[in-house]
């Protein structure tokens, strides 16, 4: 709920100082906790940590071990399977205050929304077998293997096939951008069961299976590393008769597609946050450099030339910040949120890469050496206009699904 009880605005007093607090609506005192909670081992992971990994194309192994250990990363897991059963807010504040620290939550997001498809739709066997393992941090499911590089974004196209044998599905095919398969020990796999040719309609005939990569490595799967111009940890990943067991199947044969649909708005959302969290960094960069940076013998953010852009990037945040506040509310209460949790990805992204401009642009020069960190944080938010969905998709759904126009493909 909005509340009307606390002023938003940055509170600057006589000094200059200002009050970040930029919390777009009230929380409550789990959520505030949570948040300090994660700000303060954020702590641990300081810029030169992020730098070193940049420069070395590594893998974040410690953050996400800590991440792990103190049970950020199976919030979302109910207790019974030993999570903390929290709502997707509690998760979407934990991204977004790894962002707003400088630290990089790409390195462990998946496994808070690729967790929903094996919550919603895997079966009582499945979730015990896993699930407990996840939430202990002793099997990590960071790998969701979509994309393909011949279907791209249309995901009803992909060719790679999962063909049942007795009590195993073989597996042939390719993947392309799956992020943290080397760093992951389970992979959820999207792969064609049914031609499409053959299916009633060109999303059937898909199937979700939990590959577990420790066995698919030593029989068919190969993983090759792909650099970016951020560090990412993706791959692209090959599957030569890689056997998967049938017991492995989620939900039923065929229906893959509305099961993978069904864990969009959840990540939509996430990123959503992640995206607000990188804006906030940005902004809080920019600003006290503003304010520090003195040329022509006064602070350059006296320059209304600088003081705009970064006002308007902070107004674009706020906005984006309750799309996202109201697409988690709504999602939290069962209610169809799609068109909110796309809103809310679209806005965010473009909220912090509004911020990241302008804070690079208020930095000049600066803004381009390494040891200041913008430039790395530009470089990765600038990711979410594409991925894990493109802007232009976002669009046509909304003109699709919202505006009720034609379709456009
Ligand atoms: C670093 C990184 C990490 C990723 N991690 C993962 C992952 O872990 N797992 C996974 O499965 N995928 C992952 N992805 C894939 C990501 O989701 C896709 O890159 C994204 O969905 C776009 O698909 P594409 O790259 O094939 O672009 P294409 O489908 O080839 O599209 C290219 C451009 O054309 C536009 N376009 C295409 N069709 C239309 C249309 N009908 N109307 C208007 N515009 C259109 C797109 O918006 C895009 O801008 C990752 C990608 C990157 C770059």
């Amino acid at each position: 709920m909005l509340s009307p009880k606390r002023s938003y605005y940055l509170g600057c007093d006589g000094a200059g100082k200002q009050d970040m607090t930029f919390e777009a609506i009230e929380e409550g005192m789990e959520l505030r906790e949570i948040r300090g909670a994660v700000a303060k081992l954020c702590q641990a992971f300081p810029g030169e940590y992020w730098r070193k990994l940049d420069r070395e194309a590594a893998y974040p192994t410690d953050f996400v071990k800590t991440l792990s250990e103190h049970g950020f990363l199976s919030v979302l897991i109910p207790e019974e399977y030993g999570g903390a059963g929290l709502p997707l807010s509690a998760a979407a504040a934990i991204l977004q205050e790894i962002q707003r620290a400088g630290c990089n939550g790409s390195a462990c997001h998946a496994q808070m929304y690729t967790m929903g498809t094996l919550l919603l739709h895997g079966n009582l066997t499945q979730k015990r077998t896993w699930l407990p393992e996840i939430a202990k941090g002793a099997l990590r499911l960071q790998a969701f293997g979509v994309t393909e590089p011949t279907s791209g974004t249309d995901t009803s196209s992909i060719k790679t096939i999962a063909k049942r044998d007795g009590d195993t599905y073989i597996i042939n095919g390719q993947k392309i951008w799956t992020s943290r398969a080397e760093h992951s020990d389970l992979m959820l796999l999207l792969a064609r069961t049914t031609p499409k040719e053959q299916a009633a309609k060109r999303t059937d005939g898909l199937s979700v299976f939990l590959v577990d990569m420790r066995e698919a490595k030593k029989a068919g799967m190969t993983i090759r590393p792909i650099r970016t111009m951020m560090n990412h940890s993706t791959t692209e990943v090959f599957f030569d008769n890689v056997r998967v067991p049938a017991a492995n199947l989620i939900g039923e044969e065929g229906r893959g597609f509305r099961y993978i649909l069904s864990g969009m708005n959840a990540e939509r959302i996430l990123i959503a946050a992640e995206c607000i969290g990188d804006a906030k960094w940005f902004l809080e960069k920019a600003t006290a450099y503003a304010k520090e940076r003195i040329v022509f013998g006064r602070p350059i953010g006296q320059n209304q030339g600088i003081q705009f852009p970064i006002a308007k990037a902070y107004a674009a945040m706020r906005a984006a910040e309750l799309m996202v506040h109201d697409a988690a509310r709504r999602y939290e209460a069962g209610e169809n949120c799609g068109a909110e949790a796309n809103m809310a990805k679209m806005l965010a992204a473009d909220a912090s890469w509004e911020a990241a401009n302008a804070c690079l642009q208020t930095y000049g020069g600066f803004g381009f050496a390494q040891d200041f960190d913008v430039e790395r944080k530009f470089r990765e938010t600038r990711l979410y206009q594409v991925a894990p969905i493109s802007t232009n998709l976002i669009l046509a759904f909304i003109a699709e699904h919202v505006l009720c126009l034609p379709r456009s493909y």
